[in-house]
């Protein structure tokens, strides 16, 4: 059933002591789940187990309570107590046949300490470097700090190997971690014999090793992170260190794992990286080794993956949000169903759950972070309650999932579309500047419904509540999304600006190709991508843009995607001018007149249009037309209507294909009243 030519990525590999059964490698990646919910993040990484990786990695997991990210929620391994917690995930990945992984992190000048309030130490003393610029510096490790911290290395090894890991990852990429912290001289300015020279950098994580493999090297594989290239200039830790730093100590590891720059330029968004982004940064590495490799490059395409071990690059194929978006990606390719793998969008939407200290979504797979508190299986849907057949309005990203969910279950599905393609906003947005991969959550559902005898689709068909209730469904989604407002309103005006005569564009005239021309001021009160991609659309079309936000940042919730400098510096290029802490407070046919938002001191800003980036207003009146006539139903054979997604309330898209799922999975189960609709877990109370 598998196709020949990804045999090559199913040859199992030695990594130190062990063997991985074939090159599929989960690297570790945050959840927001963490310690706050073991269980579920447990759960998550025994379903990538149950889809085939061969290797499976925690998140970064603190190995000593002297250094920690709060309020970022991460894993923690600071004391026996912390053992059952992570046992159960170690156990969890290891039920196919996947080989365990731990991360363990010493975060140094990225660690400020809020929780345990203890003095944070770094390599060399200095401000603490977080998102949020905290207000702590770190001191030096002196001899004795380090004789301290290698010990401490050797209990969180011992304790992983008591919880049953077979693999170590010592975390030294992204800016993060101890290791990388002592190998670039941006964070190393000491003048003894663990700074200076690259020999003297390198001398703490051998020391590491060493130490490491006497406690635990016999039977657990011992792997390094390092970034490709650190990507700060002069004194950053370059490719070209690396390289060096890779050739003096080939054999330190059992595998070397190249991850890349800042989390920003190794989680690098579609937006503004393809697929196997790092090629070039990897080529050449695995000369300098006789260690096997493992790479990342947001991979979903098997192509890519067997190219890139075929000619060399990698040993092994490192994932962590193609993983998330289809844990059952080998599997897939093993069993020859490449078609059905859904396909990262590259979205960072998994990122927000960590940022937002929350837990994690992902736009393409609802289910994510849902396998133990929902009882969620990716690829396995509920048993079919009684009824039998289900009408759902409109095929956007929640028409389009829950008609592909609850086709699995096996229910008769009419899908009923009033425009000639299916997606909904899906459809429009992947055509703005760098979403063109984001119109994969419309082909992975397209393709999978076409596949299924149950689900029938109705293109051209603008439903009315009176259709709906002739054509006699047992079930209706009202699924029929959004539109942008025109007049402002979002959360700086909750009345419409006042307009004298300026002529106003929404994203879904732009979206529609109604463009505005010459001087276009983009008003961006809603902080999400739709903004900054305009103006980006608007000067490509050769319009002398003014971008205007409320906020301190353009695109501000970018912050959370991984995104937000990289749209900046893209709008910078693109030649959009950017004033930001400001608000627009009327429209003139002159132009915008706008406010700071801290002072109300009043400017003008010339311009024949605008651009409102504001908010959505829900198009969800075929809804309440029904239920106006709920007391018809019964005649039609109506037992339920429920309005979903976007039409519902507004959102990411991500948001609405998990209401798409939701919808599949409770239709004709029991109602569970006032029962909290998830599974969690309870801090204990000590004695
Ligand atoms: P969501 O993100 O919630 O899935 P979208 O806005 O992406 O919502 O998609 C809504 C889809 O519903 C659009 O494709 C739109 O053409 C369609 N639609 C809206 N109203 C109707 C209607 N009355 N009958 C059929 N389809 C509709
Ligand atoms: Fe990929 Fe987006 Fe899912 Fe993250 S949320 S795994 S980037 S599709």
């Amino acid at each position: 059933m598998r196709d020949a030519r990804y045999d090559i990525l199913f040859q199992p590999q030695k990594i130190g002591p062990l063997t991985a059964k074939n090159r599929f490698y989960q690297v570790p990646h945050c959840n927001g789940a963490g310690y706050r919910d073991p269980s579920a993040a447990a759960a998550m990484r025994g379903i990538k187990a149950e889809g085939g990786w061969g290797v499976i990695f925690t998140e970064q997991t603190e190995m000593h309570h002297s250094s920690e990210i709060t309020p970022f929620i991460e894993l923690r391994l600071w004391e026996d107590q912390d053992v059952p917690a992570i046992a159960k995930m170690a156990e969890a990945m290891k039920t196919h046949g996947g080989l365990a992984g731990i991360q363990l992190a010493y975060s140094g000048i990225n660690g400020p300490n809020f929780y345990t309030k203890e003095v944070p130490m770094a390599v060399s003393p200095g401000p603490i470097r977080t998102f949020t610029n905290d207000p702590v510096q770190a001191r030096g490790l002196d001899k004795s700090d380090i004789r301290d911290l290698r010990r401490w290395f050797v209990n969180a090894a011992k304790r992983s190997k008591t919880a049953g890991f077979d693999l170590i990852c010592l975390y030294g990429a992204h800016g993060f971690g101890i290791f990388q912290h002592f190998l670039s001289r941006a964070t190393n300015q000491r003048s003894d014999e663990y700074g200076g020279s690259l020999e003297n950098r390198s001398r703490f994580v051998r020391e590491v090793f060493s130490d490491m493999r006497d406690a635990v090297g016999d039977t657990m594989a011992l792997t390094l992170r390092v970034s490709l290239d650190e990507q700060i200039g002069k004194l950053g830790f370059s490719n070209a260190e690396l390289r060096d730093f890779i050739a003096m100590n080939g054999d330190l590891p059992d595998l070397w794992d190249l991850a890349q720059g800042t989390w920003e330029d190794c989680s690098g968004p579609s937006r503004f990286k393809d697929e196997a982004a790092q090629e070039t940064l990897v080529q050449g590495i695995r000369a300098l080794t006789n260690r096997p490799v493992v790479g990342v490059g947001r991979f979903t395409s098997p192509d890519v993956m067997a190219k890139m071990i075929r000619q060399g690059a990698l040993d092994f194929i490192g994932c962590a949000r193609p993983s998330i978006a289809d844990p059952f990606l080998p599997k897939k390719i093993e069993e020859g169903r490449i078609e059905d793998i859904r396909e990262c969008i590259g979205c960072n939407i998994c990122v927000t759950g960590d940022m937002t200290q929350s837990i994690s979504r992902c736009t393409q797979n609802p289910t994510f972070m849902e396998e133990w508190r929902k009882g969620w299986h990716p690829e396995k849907m509920n048993a079919k309650g009684p009824s039998t057949n289900v009408l759902i309005v409109g095929s956007g990203p929640a028409g389009l999932e829950a008609a592909r969910a609850l086709s699995l279950r096996g229910y008769d599905v009419a899908l009923a579309e009033a425009s000639t393609t299916l997606g909904g906003r899906v459809a429009k947005e992947r055509l703005l500047p760098g979403l063109s991969a984001w119109g994969r959550v419309a082909d992975y559902r397209t393709y999978q419904i076409s596949q299924r005898p149950n689900v029938e689709t109705y293109f051209d068909s603008c439903l009315t509540a009176e259709n709906i209730l002739d054509f006699g469904f047992q079930h209706v989604a009202i699924a029929t999304g959004a539109l942008w407002r025109a007049d402002g309103v979002a959360r700086m005006h909750v009345e419409p600006i006042p307009n004298s005569g300026l002529p106003v564009y929404t994203p879904d005239d732009l979206m529609a190709g109604r463009l505005p021309k010459g001087r276009v001021t983009v008003f961006d009160d809603d902080h999400y991508y739709m903004g900054g991609v305009l103006a980006e659309l608007l000067a490509q079309h050769g319009c002398a843009v003014t971008l205007v936000t409320p906020s301190a940042y353009v695109s501000d919730w970018t912050l959370n995607t991984l995104e937000q400098a990289a749209i900046h510096r893209r709008l910078v290029a693109a030649g959009v001018k950017i004033v930001l802490n400001t608000v627009i407070s009327s429209l003139t046919n002159q132009g915008v007149s706008t406010a700071c938002v801290y002072t109300g001191h009043a400017s003008h800003i010339d311009a024949e249009a605008v651009v409102m980036v504001a908010s959505r207003i829900a198009q969800d009146q075929l809804y309440h037309d029904l239920k106006a006539r709920e007391a018809d139903w019964a005649d039609a054979g109506i037992l339920s209507v429920k309005v979903i997604g976007d039409a519902c309330a507004p959102g990411p898209i991500a948001w609405a294909t998990y209401a798409g799922h939701r919808f599949a999975r409770e239709l004709d189960m029991p109602d569970i009243g006032d029962v909290l609709p998830f599974r969690r877990e309870v801090t204990a109370l000590q004695d």
